[in-house]
């Protein structure tokens, strides 16, 4: 019998390391204000724990590192791209496989070949440039999550499920011929890294056959999404995440990934399709806006570095560490008595700034309150999900977001489980004396992606 051991270690020692940016209280309240309380605007060497995104941050390999320098540059047929295409299409069982610089490319180039005006695309959650994408072509991008997705206080194992009912009555009201693609989103980023369930799935899959509507599948955490359905949904928990993932696709016609995310890598992404039709059209688009369909704006290495990641992220130790550590953060913030969205997501705990700071209106943000607070006590930069990124105006025409959440987002094999106590930590110390955090207002702003650009000060005490 093997021992099973309550401690889930790193399952890698650290070959390379980069120090981290020191900062006295002084110094970063002086880096606030210079930044107008948009963290954003902050140099990363002025932070110390970087919990802004997910997205391209992950540490490589030492093998990715070898694929970096094996890499082959020819502009057409290179080996490294024969290498990222096997790779991709014995995991997805897509025919066609054409690589682009990151997942944002494969939605537009998606978008201009089937999108436009009078078209609708149905999702369980659009992420926010996929749903630019639908829109910026003239097509109409519309959500329908299940319902708890939406009740943050309420634990349950798949709340990144698509509304089964509520699809099928939009397929009705809007005839299956406007909808040129239903996108399912795994795990559901928008609405708290969730996971989608298997059967769901193959529900959504089996909906979307009948109405022969194509089935594609944002995969940017694929491999996330399969560890959460081995260890929560009945009947895959002796599977391995290689043939769960592989069920995964199978239930698609094509595939979107943000390499950014699960394939291990600091930039790259592609899209996979069958639908010869789809690809020819596709294949046009790329070349004019990424390059030739044997490298897709990425270099050799870059394909080779995805192919080996792609591999990695599936493996049982590194996920099993991946979704626990992310666990481990949420645990200790909630035993802080720091509201969060339960459960933790597959890359990021999500706070509850609005329940956490009842004190300050949604007007005055209390999420990027929270947001600020960390960063002035503790150099730590996480960011706003609420009514800064997605609420309108300010002042006397304001209108909240839905919510108002904080989102701390764990790069992959990045940090150890020092760094996340040490956050811990910080969170207990502002849960003492959080009715001392005072609400900002915006002083400057753009009406579009406002929470990139706006600059803000802190209320008078
Ligand atoms: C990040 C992300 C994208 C967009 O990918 P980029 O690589 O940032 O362009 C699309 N969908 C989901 C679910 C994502 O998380």
């Amino acid at each position: 019998m093997e021992r099973h051991w309550k401690t889930i270690i790193e399952p890698f020692k650290i070959k390379s390391v980069e120090p981290l940016g020191f900062t006295r209280e002084d110094e970063r309240e002086r880096v606030l204000k210079d930044a107008g309380y948009n963290v954003f605007n902050i140099p990363a060497d002025k932070v110390l724990v970087d919990f802004l995104t997910d997205s391209g941050t992950s540490a490589m390999s030492s093998e990715q590192w070898a694929c970096i320098m094996r890499g082959d540059e020819s502009y057409a047929g290179a080996r490294s791209f024969f290498i990222f295409e096997k790779a991709v299409r014995d995991l997805t069982g897509y025919r066609h496989i054409l690589p682009v610089h990151q997942g944002r490319a494969a939605e537009r180039i998606l978008m201009s070949v089937v999108g436009g005006p009078g078209k609708t695309v149905l999702s369980n959650s659009h992420f926010d440039t996929t749903r630019a994408n639908v829109e910026a072509s003239g097509a109409n991008a519309i959500d329908l999550p299940v319902p708890e997705a939406l009740h943050f206080d309420t634990p349950g194992p798949f709340k990144g499920d698509m509304d089964l009912k509520a699809l099928e009555a939009k397929i009705r009201e809007l005839g299956a011929k406007n909808i040129p693609m239903v996108i399912m989103t795994l795990t559901n980023n928008s609405l708290g890294g969730q996971p989608v369930s298997m059967r769901n799935l193959r529900e959504v899959a089996e909906i979307c056959k009948h109405y022969k509507i194509p089935l594609i599948l944002d995969v940017a955490r694929f491999a996330e999404n399969a560890y959460m359905i081995k260890q929560r949904e009945a009947g895959y928990s002796k599977r391995s995440p290689r043939e769960i993932a592989k069920e995964i696709f199978s239930y698609g016609d094509g595939c979107m990934m943000s390499a950014k995310k699960d394939a291990l890598v600091n930039i790259g992404g592609f899209l996979a399709l069958n639908d010869p039709e789809w690809v020819r059209g596709a294949r046009e688009v790329l070349i004019l806006g990424e390059g030739f369909p044997t490298y897709g704006g990425l270099a050799g290495r870059d394909l080779e570095a995805m192919a080996r990641g792609l591999e990695e992220v599936l493996d049982e130790d590194y996920l099993a560490y991946r979704i626990r550590s992310v666990e481990y953060l949420g645990d200790g913030l909630r035993k802080a008595g720091v509201p969060i969205v339960e459960p933790p997501g597959g890359h990021a705990v999500y706070v509850n700034a609005k329940k956490f700071l009842p004190h300050i209106p949604p007007s005055l943000f209390p999420g990027q309150a929270l947001v600020c607070e960390l960063y002035r006590i503790a150099g730590i930069r996480a960011v706003e999900i609420g009514s800064l990124m997605f609420g309108e105006g300010s002042n006397g025409n304001f209108k909240p977001a839905r919510m108002e959440l904080v989102r701390l987002a764990i790069p992959r094999r990045v940090y150890t489980q020092s760094h996340i106590d040490f956050v811990i930590e910080v969170f207990a110390e502002i849960a003492k004396r959080k009715d001392l955090i005072r609400g900002l207002r915006i002083i400057e702003s753009s009406p579009r992606l406002r929470h990139f650009t706006a600059r803000l000060v802190p209320e008078a005490a």
